[in-house]
């Protein structure tokens, strides 16, 4: 079984549908008014813990999740229908990373747990909306605005029950074949296993628990490339781990010594957990030699019962199994924290992002990016914020941007429930006002 535990999916909100333009026209009404309807919002996107899934394999399949678009606006005052929200399913112990900032911004450890991971645009305004006293006949609406697209990486964390330890070639893909059902890589040479291996191995009673290979840890400090640490990740919450131990080397001690050291210089919480020895091969040695290593390992543990067994002839392998089905059910599960922070890129597009729409002749629509978030703490009968929001406005680029559009002074620029009328000095050098 090939184990798929970190990937990058992108996901994609529903677009807001447009604003319409329409007008009232009834037998009995005086005159006509604006009637045209809101474009209804975006569906959302969220990811959802569910019981069911114990893998992130399906997104090997399927990366790009977009959510529906809102209905635009219609005539009489129509609003479009809203989009459906879009709730991906991911295994229960999926911790989400934002790809671009590299923050956590969600984990999802119970049944049900959602997390909002892009609002839907939401829907434009239609001519309705913009009427006033001053302007009862508005030609323009909003178009919708647009969704967020985010890549985020998922990574699962809450997996294995017990970890398995021990240098390259010590047996640990042969024990996992051997007690589980799963069918790892095996063969007689370092670097053999570069994802992790995993195995489910049923009790009796139906339960099972999972056995994760540490492959790499030696083999990658070694060479110095640091390959296989992050394996090591697999293995933070397990209960406990299993020490496999080559007897047929020079030194088994030594070699079980080496693999601590290595264990604790990544992690003193692993480092510190239950470690169950068994040394491995017996069927290769001589009575002897097993009795002499069982001897030093005892002496270097008097308080641990030390297990020997061959994983190939399956000698000893029932009743050790007996022993680790009894410790799966009397070790908790560590919990391990993990910080989620503050998520705000669920409600922004990319920040400095913005976009124009030319409603007519002298109205602007600006839109996108922070300016949503910023305009609606603006109050327009404020000068100072209007001076701010102008400050960032400017360094954004948004009036070199409306220069290019031909803006003359005294069109009205609408930035979200702001109506702003432009005015600009250099303009009126240029010759340029009205
Ligand atoms: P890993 O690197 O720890 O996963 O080790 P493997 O399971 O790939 O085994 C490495 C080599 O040791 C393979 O050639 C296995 O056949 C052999 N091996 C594993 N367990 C035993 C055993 O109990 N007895 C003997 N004689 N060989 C074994
Ligand atoms: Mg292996």
């Amino acid at each position: 079984m090939q184990f798929i535990d970190n990937t990058k999916i992108k996901l994609v909100s529903g677009r807001g549908g447009n604003g319409m333009v329409a007008w009232r026209r009834e037998k009995y009404v005086d005159k006509g008014g604006p009637a045209g309807g809101d474009g209804g919002n975006g569906g959302d996107v969220y990811l959802v813990a569910d019981e069911g899934l114990s893998t992130l394999l399906d997104f090997k399949f399927r990366s790009v999740f977009k959510a529906e678009n809102g209905e635009n606006g219609g005539i009489k005052g129509m609003h479009g229908k809203c989009a459906k929200h879009l709730y991906i399913k991911v295994p229960l112990g999926t911790v989400v990373t934002d790809d671009k900032t590299g923050s956590v911004i969600g984990n999802l450890t119970e049944a049900g747990q959602t997390v909002l991971i892009a609002k839907g645009g939401r829907g434009g305004r239609g001519n309705a909306r913009f009427a006033t006293p001053q302007k009862r006949a508005p030609q323009y609406c909003e178009p919708g605005e647009p969704g967020i697209e985010r890549l985020v990486r998922l990574e699962l964390k809450l997996i294995s029950d017990i970890g398995l330890l021990g240098m390259p070639n010590a047996g640990k893909s042969t024990f996992i074949s051997v007690v589980s059902s799963a069918k790892p890589k095996i063969a007689n040479y370092p670097f053999t296993t570069l994802v992790p291996n995993l195995g489910v191995v049923k009790k009796p009673n139906g339960d099972g628990f999972v056995i994760a290979d540490i492959p790499g840890l030696i083999e990658g400090a070694s060479e110095g490339v640091g390959l296989g640490y992050e394996f090591l990740r697999h293995v933070e919450r397990c209960r406990f781990l299993i020490h496999i131990v080559d007897i047929t080397q020079d030194n088994p001690l030594e070699n079980f010594k080496i693999i601590n050291n290595e264990l604790k210089k990544h992690s003193e919480a692993l480092a510190e957990r239950y470690q169950i020895v068994v040394l491995n091969k017996i069927d290769a040695v001589t009575e002897e030699r097993k009795t002499e290593v069982l001897k030093q390992f005892e002496e270097y543990l008097p308080d641990k019962k030390i297990f020997t067994m061959s994983a190939v002839t399956k000698q000893n392998v029932e009743e050790l199994m007996y022993f680790v089905s009894e410790k799966v059910d009397e070790i908790e599960r560590p919990e391990i924290e993990v910080h989620v922070e503050e998520d705000t890129g669920a409600y922004d597009n990319d920040d400095s992002h913005f976009e124009i729409f030319k409603l007519d002749k002298n109205t602007y629509l600006i839109q996108g990016g922070k300016l949503k978030r910023l305009a609606s703490v603006t109050d327009a009968r404020n000068p100072e914020q209007i001076i701010r929001l102008q400050h960032i406005m400017t360094a954004m680029g948004v009036f070199d941007a409306l220069k290019t559009k031909g803006i003359k002074n005294g069109d009205t620029l609408i930035i979200d429930h702001l109506e702003l009328v432009h005015y600009d000095d250099s303009l009126w050098d240029e010759g340029n006002g009205y």
